[in-house]
């Protein structure tokens, strides 16, 4: 289908975006990557009168690292974190939830603060940002606030953000060291939202000793969600096969699936416990320095 008829119009700067979403109020809808939006539109679920197209604002595409974390302007890609060298080095967590996003279009094109501000429960840097405590730095003409990832969704497709504000960056602070992540996507086929996914960060003492876990789940519920419970249990204990039995447990106890064509709420339940159960294998296995693949699951 065609979408509705609708204004263009382009904003070089922040500062135009923001005025010119403050002009045309809530009938007016940024357009980042476009790679949700437009097809939103084409099926007539959004019908904005006006887009203001933010993807040529230069200068929120940056991926930096500091001591404070990592910061990632709104307009970074999907594919310009799965490429950045720091990244791949040091965010074994983000660089696998990027490579499991959609296709290369997608991942050419999809921005990380749009697919923040469109709130998918299947959303992989939903998962991501829960997991690893990201904050939201959000900019409307009012000024300027920053949000915690935990508790910015609120419904399915549905955030703290107002209709005015934009996400203009994204704040990834240093896990607790020594740290590892993993992230892993169970999904019907290559390019498909997930069936369910899991982003797990640990702080880990001699390499087997958990100090600090961090579980989120996307595709389990009408938001991404964080697993509190399961991360809890694994706080203080040597990481064997019964503690990561017990949490796997906690973590299909906590999903909230819906049941829908990827499956029954039992079968996304189990299959958010295999997944945990491979994601702490791989974690593991990354801090004692191995190098292992991640993102889709085995
Ligand atoms: P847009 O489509 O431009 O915008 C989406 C919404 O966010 C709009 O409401 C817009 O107004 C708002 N917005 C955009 N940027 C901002 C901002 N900076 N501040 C505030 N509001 C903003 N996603 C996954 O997570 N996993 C997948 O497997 C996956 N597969 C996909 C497969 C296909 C075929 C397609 C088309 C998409 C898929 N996606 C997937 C979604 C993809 O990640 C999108 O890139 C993302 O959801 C939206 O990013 P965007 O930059 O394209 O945003």
């Amino acid at each position: 289908m065609y979408p509705r008829a609708f204004d263009y119009c382009v904003a070089r700067s922040v500062e135009e975006a923001l005025e010119l979403l403050s002009r045309y109020g809530d009938d007016a809808r940024a357009l980042a990557g476009g790679q949700s939006l437009i097809p939103l539109m084409k099926l007539r679920l959004a019908s904005p009168s006006r887009l203001i197209d933010i993807g040529r604002i230069a200068n929120l595409t940056h991926i930096a690292q500091s001591d404070k974390g990592l910061a990632v302007g709104a307009l970074a890609t999907h594919a310009g974190v799965l490429t950045s060298p720091i990244v791949r080095g040091q965010w074994p967590l983000m660089a696998d939830a990027a490579s499991v996003i959609g296709d290369s279009q997608v991942r050419n094109w999809g921005t990380v603060g749009g697919a923040l501000a469109e709130a998918d429960p299947a959303s992989d840097w939903g998962a991501a940002a829960l997991a690893l405590r990201a904050r939201l730095r959000c900019a409307s003409t009012r000024g300027e606030r920053v949000l915690d990832a935990d508790g910015f969704f609120i419904d399915a497709y549905t955030t703290r953000l107002a209709p005015d504000e934009l996400i203009t960056e994204v704040i990834f602070p240093t896990p607790r060291q020594p740290a590892a992540g993993a992230y892993l996507k169970l999904e019907r086929r290559a390019g498909d939202f997930a069936v369910v996914s899991i982003a797990l960060q640990l702080t880990l003492e001699k390499n087997s000793v958990c100090r600090d876990a961090s579980i989120a789940l996307a595709a389990a519920g009408l938001t991404p969600i964080s697993a509190l419970d399961a991360a809890a249990s694994l706080i203080g204990k040597e990481l064997n096969p019964h503690v990561i039995g017990e949490a796997a447990e906690r973590v299909a106890a906590e999903a909230e699936p819906a049941v829908d064509i990827r499956g029954s709420e039992e079968y996304k339940r189990a299959a958010a416990a295999a997944l945990f159960k491979q994601a702490v294998e791989v974690v593991l296995r990354r801090a004692r320095g191995e190098k292992v693949e991640a993102g889709h699951a085995r």
